[in-house]
């Protein structure tokens, strides 16, 4: 595995949720954290049909463009009786022409769970993969998940996304529930960056 011992890491994300998810579980390594609001790049067209070539994409787009190391993260919800849907379209399912709709995408898990006919518990799991992607083109990469149940109706109002209507196993508070130290201890993005912490000195 190559080691990471740079003083700063790029993160490619455009989404201000993820960002400050991710500034926060760096908090305190000495690493200065660089956003996209920095660069004025073109987000890349996420074609690929699993996380970890999503994650590439966008990892190396940047990390070519800026000649950074860059870290990108992608990440969706796998509910079982939807057949891992939305997955890899999780951003999709929000998508409306006036910005991201994140009531209106629970409101379609949901009543599609419904017209599914599967009874509750509904599983279902959040995962997170992690590209840290060297301007040469190197790269390693690092999944977490999280395994929990769809609720309905949604719970809480911190977080983002979807959080407020997954509740993570052996708890009962959703994700929306919690606070932002207590999601990142045992969340997908928390568990991918346990492992992604071994890459740095
Ligand atoms: P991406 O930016 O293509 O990776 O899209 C991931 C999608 O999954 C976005 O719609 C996020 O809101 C959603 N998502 C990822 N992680 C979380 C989370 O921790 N909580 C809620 N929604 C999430």
């Amino acid at each position: 595995m190559r080691v990471f011992s740079g003083d700063s890491l790029l993160i490619a994300t455009h989404n201000a949720g993820k960002l400050e998810e991710i500034a926060a579980l760096l908090d305190g390594r000495g690493i200065r954290v660089q956003s996209m609001a920095e660069f004025d790049l073109p987000e890349p067209a996420e074609t690929e049909t699993t996380f970890a070539g999503n994650a590439r994409i966008k990892a190396h787009a940047a990390a070519k463009a800026t000649g950074l190391v860059t870290l990108a993260d992608d990440s969706g919800l796998c509910v079982a009786a939807l057949g891992d849907q939305p997955g890899v379209y999780t951003a999709d399912w929000a998508e409306t022409p006036n910005g991201r709709d994140f009531a209106m995408a629970m409101a379609r898990v949901h009543q599609e769970l419904e017209q599914s006919g599967a009874a509750p518990p509904w599983t279902a799991a959040f995962v997170c993969t992690l590209v840290l992607a060297w301007p040469d083109g190197h790269d390693e990469v690092f999944e977490g998940r999280v395994s929990g149940q769809i609720v309905w109706p949604g719970r809480g109002d911190q977080g983002h996304g979807y959080d407020p209507i997954f509740q993570p196993d052996g708890y009962t508070l959703t994700f929306g529930e919690m606070d932002r130290w207590e999601k990142n201890k045992m969340s997908h993005r928390g568990r991918a960056f346990e492992k992604l912490l071994a890459c740095f000195t």
